[in-house]
Formats: structure tokens, C-alpha cells, sequence
């Protein structure tokens, strides 16, 4: 029987939430020094980003797209070859030395459904026996992951599909984990990226393709809705009013931080304000 994963939707605070059947009720709230690893997968060496409560375990896997097996040795043990790049233990022994407790997938998020964020989620789906999140708006494109992948020389499992809508605006509860969901279409009709919020430190942002370090996502990929204009009204309106210095974690390249990016992003920043129509402040 497919175990339900506990997360709990809501439009305001999580107290209005009403718990399907099945569902763990606890309260989400924002985390304390979560570890969060970065696995580079695939031939488009995108970004995996996995989230652990340090206190109670809990675990979302974002954007699991390629190299499943990689992700799952160490999620479940702390074996392989572990992340690119994280916040958590290095190897198993220093786990073993911080007591670091046993992780526990809650969920599987996606920030959209390009092949290379969604492709081997089956796999995952698989394993975890966990609910999928996905904004319904790319369920299309979710249905050619497999056709698209092929194109790259990749032989992808049976396009997996979501369990669970995200939707803009409202914040789920997975396990002892909280994510906003903000709705920010223009890479993909359904793009989405996910804030989590620490107590000790800068808050987080899952932005997949929408922003990168320096550029924004391509907008031109078929069957995709991509739209220049909209992305920039999304990175405006969803991603600029969060704190500067809320890390920002893209779907390729190295991570950055809101405040850089507005100063200094030439497509969307502040030195677009005058090139174009797409400017500083058009969508403030
Ligand atoms: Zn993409
Ligand atoms: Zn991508």
C-alpha cells in the first residue's frame, strides 16, 4: 500500500490546514541549520537538492532527476559517493560522531518537470513510497520527459506523475519540514520555487531553471510555455521581495543569493533597468 507522505497545505498558517486522512498532523516551522546536499546528476549535471531536519530526521528530496541509486546510497546511509556540495556530514563517520539521526524521506518536490528535474523520479517514487509534488500546470510536459530525454542519449523510465499538486501561495508541511510555494511560470508554465525558512540563519530558495547565478532560464525550450516576459514578471513579483540574503539554489551552475542577483543579474537585475523593456522595478 502506497504510504502517504505527512504534509499538510494551507492558504495562510498552517493551523487552518485540514489533515487528509492518513496524514501525521505536526507543526512545520522554520528549521535550525537544516543539511542540505547538492548531487549534480546526469549529462546536465543538475542540481539535487536534498533537505534534512537535523533534529528529527525528516527529508525532502527536490528536483530528484537523475542518478537515483547515488542519491538513495546516501540519503539512506551515507554511503557512495555522496553530494557535490552540502551542509550536513561529510562521510558517515562524522554522521556517526553528531549522532546525526536516520533520515526519513517525507516527500519528493519538483521545482518543474524538464527531464532532467523529473526523469528518474519513478525510481525514487519507487523507493521511497512517498508522494511526488508537482504544479499541475506541467503535467504535459511532464508526459514527454521520456521523448525528451531520448534526445540527450538517455533511456528514461516511464514518465512518472505527480501525486500531488503545489500551488502558488501556499505552504506545505512535510514532516517537521516547511516549504512556501511560490508560483514563478516563464522557464515552464508550471515553475515553482520553494522557500524554507531557518531560524539561525539566511533563508533558502529552490528556484530550478527561473534563475541562475548570473542568468535566468532559457525560455525557448518546446512544448515548455516559456515566456521571457512572464519570467521576469515572476522573478520580480515572487522572487525579489525575499530577504537579500536568501540563498539561492538554481537548477545548474553555482548558488548565489537574491540581493547579488537583483544588483547585478544582467537579465533580470538592476543592470537590465535600462536595456529594454524588461527593467529593474517594470513588475515592482
Ligand atoms: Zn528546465
Ligand atoms: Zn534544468
Amino acid at each position: 500500500m502506497k504510504v502517504r507522505g505527512p504534509w499538510i497545505p494551507c492558504l495562510f498558517t498552517f493551523w487552518m490546514a485540514q489533515p487528509h486522512e492518513g496524514v501525521i498532523l505536526r507543526v512545520g516551522m522554520a528549521l535550525s541549520k537544516p543539511w542540505i546536499d547538492h548531487f549534480l546528476v546526469g549529462p546536465l549535471q543538475m542540481r539535487c537538492s536534498v533537505v534534512t531536519d537535523r533534529a528529527s530526521g525528516d527529508t525532502i528530496i527536490i528536483d530528484g532527476g537523475d542518478e537515483p541509486q547515488r542519491i538513495i546510497d546516501w540519503v539512506d546511509g551515507f554511503r557512495g559517493v555522496g553530494p557535490n556540495w552540502t551542509t550536513g556530514p561529510e562521510n558517515k563517520e562524522v554522521a556517526e560522531q553528531q549522532f546525526a539521526p536516520n533520515r526519513r524521506v517525507v516527500a519528493l518536490v519538483n521545482t518543474h518537470a524538464h527531464f532532467d528535474h523529473s526523469g528518474f523520479i519513478p525510481v525514487l517514487q519507487a523507493h521511497y513510497e512517498v508522494d511526488w509534488f508537482l504544479h499541475p500546470d506541467d503535467d504535459y510536459l511532464q508526459t514527454l520527459a521520456q521523448v525528451s530525454g531520448r534526445k540527450y542519449g538517455l533511456s528514461l523510465p516511464e514518465p512518472a506523475v505527480a501525486d500531488e499538486p503545489l500551488v502558488g501561495g501556499e505552504v506545505y508541511t512535510f514532516g517537521t519540514i516547511e516549504l512556501s510555494v511560490l508560483h514563478t511560470p516563464g522557464h515552464t508554465l508550471g515553475g515553482c520555487s520553494l522557500v524554507l525558512s531557518t531560524t539561525d540563519g539566511p533563508d533558502h530558495v529552490f528556484v530550478g531553471d527561473t534563475l541562475f547565478a548570473g542568468s535566468v532560464g532559457r525560455t525557448d525550450i518546446a512544448n515548455s510555455g516559456g515566456d521571457f516576459e512572464v519570467l521576469a514578471r515572476s522573478v520580480h513579483t515572487q522572487l525579489w521581495p525575499l530577504e537579500d540574503t536568501t540563498v539561492v539554489h538554481p537548477g545548474h551552475g553555482p548558488i548565489t543569493t537574491i540581493g547579488h542577483e537583483k544588483r547585478t543579474n544582467p537579465f533580470v537585475g538592476e543592470p537590465a533597468g535600462g536595456a529594454g523593456n524588461f527593467g529593474f522595478g517594470k513588475y515592482a
